[in-house]
């Protein structure tokens, strides 16, 4: 299902040009318009998922063996020294198109690049809470 006024979904429709490395049935790969490096590509599926909670399970699969495709071909083309890949999902963590999207964000050496934050300490309090809140009483869906 594509969706009205979704960006990438008229990216995958071609009514909005890409920069396309990598094309097959399910899924494009194109170039970020701002990239954050050299060679920084968007992994996008074709059909409209809005974020990581909605997309298909099996497409998911799917995106994680692309990106490791397509970062060894980076890592051998590009002669990157690092690759970060990024997903956000909703307006805090910074997602602004809400079509899921995987990004492959080729690292160089000093590049400058901000993917980082200070580090925090864990206390004992977190480690009980959090523990006693996160681990599921169930099988994860
Ligand atoms: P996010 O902040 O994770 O939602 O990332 C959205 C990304 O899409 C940003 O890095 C934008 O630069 C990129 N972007 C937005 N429009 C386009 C477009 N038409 N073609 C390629 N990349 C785009
Ligand atoms: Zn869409």
């Amino acid at each position: 299902m594509k969706k009205e006024d979704c960006i990438f979904c008229k990216i995958a429709n071609g009514e909005i040009p890409s920069t396309t490395i990598y094309e097959d049935e399910d899924f494009l790969c194109f170039l970020d318009v701002n990239p954050a490096s050299r060679g920084h590509a968007l992994i996008v599926p074709k059909e409209h998922y809005a974020d990581l909670y909605e997309m298909d399970q099996e497409l998911l699969k799917k995106a994680i063996v692309l990106a490791q495709k397509i970062g060894k071909e980076m890592k051998e083309k590009l002669g990157c020294d690092g690759l970060n890949l990024v997903q956000n999902n909703d307006e805090a963590s910074g997602q602004t198109v809400f079509h899921f999207h995987l990004h492959l964000i080729p690292r160089y050496n000093n590049d400058g690049v901000g993917i980082s934050w200070k580090p925090g300490s864990l206390t004992q309090e977190d480690k009980e809470e959090l523990k006693a809140l996160l681990t599921p009483g169930r099988p994860l869906e």
